[in-house]
């Protein structure tokens, strides 16, 4: 194993099956308490008035919610981690923090659409300028930089389409200006990804997707390095964005698998994509982890791994017929085991057309519908099989 995929001196896949709480701390029960609260009680008028005892009230923290949080910040390196009731919460809550009236950010054109609208219309309203730059832009991005620029927002790789970003070029530009880096990090988890060994100041994950690994629950953590955290951790206070005990729960118990489950959707995802890549009708494979993708090398410096999520663009031919948008409905109409479904990281196969007209400087492939794929823990060659039965029913569209 790489020195990039250890934290402490230990494999990840050992400390996430034993970070975040100590079993001693609750009688040796090996997994953390549910504690639904709001009220704690102080031992005397004094300690009330103080607050000086480890747990003051539910919005603040609970045994539950140190156990994900402290997992979590072990697993990435940082200084800690807030929990939040969903992944998009993990992205507006720190932008939010971050940002004052009159800055300027640059956030990845490639970036979860989400995070565009939030851009877009909250943080538009408030006086902040967003510009979105080309996701292989690298150092370049000095060229973009304002005075007011505070915040650089990063994905990698990016959404749907899977550019992979030169973060520490990134970092060391923004790093030089004052400006935070944020990165989201959900699709390589820190299981593949080391965000915070190349200069990172705050991570973002959906809890949502492979931490979870169910489909069951919502769920967002963000994670800063020292010089954010005491801020990230005001900022979580003060809007009172805590997450229900259960959800959180659900959570740390599916990070304890989520390795293994990796392990799995790397291989059966790759296998896939490579043999989707001579099959007719399929245009493009949109996978970093094949050498024949345009970000492969930066994807093989800084990643130790990829995970189950990658897109096809088949061949559509003429954007402006109908035949493109018909070829689209039937590759998604002959599935059987993949689901129609927004969403990913769980254990079951799911197939969604991809939308993307909102980009501004990342150009979507050209060649016909994209439709994004995330292969689940079903038999690899069952998926496969599903979906050529897809691809051939896009071929009889005439
Ligand atoms: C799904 C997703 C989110 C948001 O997660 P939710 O829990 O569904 O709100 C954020 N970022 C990326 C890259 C995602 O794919």
């Amino acid at each position: 194993m790489s020195d990039k995929n250890r934290a402490s001196q230990k494999s990840i896949k050992t400390v996430i099956t034993h970070a975040g709480n100590n079993p001693r701390d609750y009688y040796g029960f090996v997994n953390p308490p549910v504690v639904h609260a709001s009220t704690v009680l102080f031992p005397d008028s004094a300690t009330l008035a103080s607050r000086n005892q480890k747990y003051t009230y539910g919005t603040r923290g609970t045994p539950t919610s140190d156990a994900l949080a402290d997992a979590i910040t072990e697993i990435e390196g940082a200084a800690g981690t807030i929990v939040v009731p969903s992944g998009l919460a993990a992205i507006t809550v720190p932008l939010l923090g971050f940002v004052k009236a009159g800055d300027h950010i640059l956030v990845v054109d490639s970036v979860y659409s989400p995070t565009r609208r939030f851009c877009d219309t909250i943080l538009a309203k408030m006086g902040v300028e967003t510009t979105y730059y080309d996701p292989e832009i690298g150092a370049d991005i000095e060229t973009l930089f304002k005075p007011n620029t505070s915040i650089v927002f990063t994905e990698t790789p990016g959404s749907n389409t899977y550019e992979i970003q030169d973060i520490p070029a990134i970092v060391e530009v923004a790093h030089r200006h004052d400006a935070m880096v944020m990165l989201d990090n959900t699709w390589a988890t820190a299981v593949f990804y080391k965000a915070m060994s190349f200069g990172v100041d705050i991570v973002v994950h959906a809890g949502t997707k492979y931490p979870s690994g169910h489909s069951d629950v919502l769920l967002g953590m963000v994670s800063a390095n020292e010089k954010y955290w005491d801020k990230l951790y005001e900022t979580y206070v003060t809007f009172g964005v805590c997450a229900g005990p259960d959800d959180i729960y659900l959570v740390l118990r599916g990070l304890r698998s989520m390795a293994v489950r990796l392990a799995h959707h790397e291989k059966s995802a790759l296998s896939i994509a490579e043999r989707l890549q001579n099959v007719e009708g399929v245009a493009r494979v949109l996978h970093p982890a094949l050498p024949e993708f345009p970000g492969h090398d930066l994807w093989k410096r800084d990643f130790s791994g990829s995970s189950g999520l990658f897109s096809i663009v088949l061949d559509g031919g003429d954007a402006s017929t109908s035949r493109w948008k018909r070829k689209a409905d039937a590759f998604l109409d002959a599935l059987e085991i993949f689901g129609l479904g927004y969403s990913w990281g769980g254990f079951e196969s799911l197939a969604v057309p991809v939308f993307l007209g909102d980009r501004i400087v990342a150009k979507p492939p050209t060649e016909g519908p994209v439709i994004r794929l995330q292969i689940g823990l079903e038999d690899t060659e069952d998926l496969l099989a599903d979906i050529m039965q897809g691809i051939a029913a896009a071929n009889a569209v005439s």
